[in-house]
């Protein structure tokens, strides 16, 4: 079980649904990699440019 967060009161729970308001709670901290990630490549190169914007 993953720990969620409700984005509209910022309220920690393990549960779908914020037990303080019932909106729908997100994962504050999803997985950054993993082998099966497709996307990975496209991720590190959008952040090696960011980086150079930020350098230059
Ligand atoms: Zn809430």
């Amino acid at each position: 079980m993953k720990l969620r967060k409700c984005a509209n009161c910022n309220a920690y729970t393990f549960k779908q649904t914020c037990t303080k308001c019932n909106k729908e709670t997100i994962n504050p901290h999803p997985p950054k990699y993993s082998p099966e990630d497709v996307y990975g490549e496209f991720r590190r190169r959008m952040k090696a440019e960011s980086n150079v914007d930020r350098d230059n």
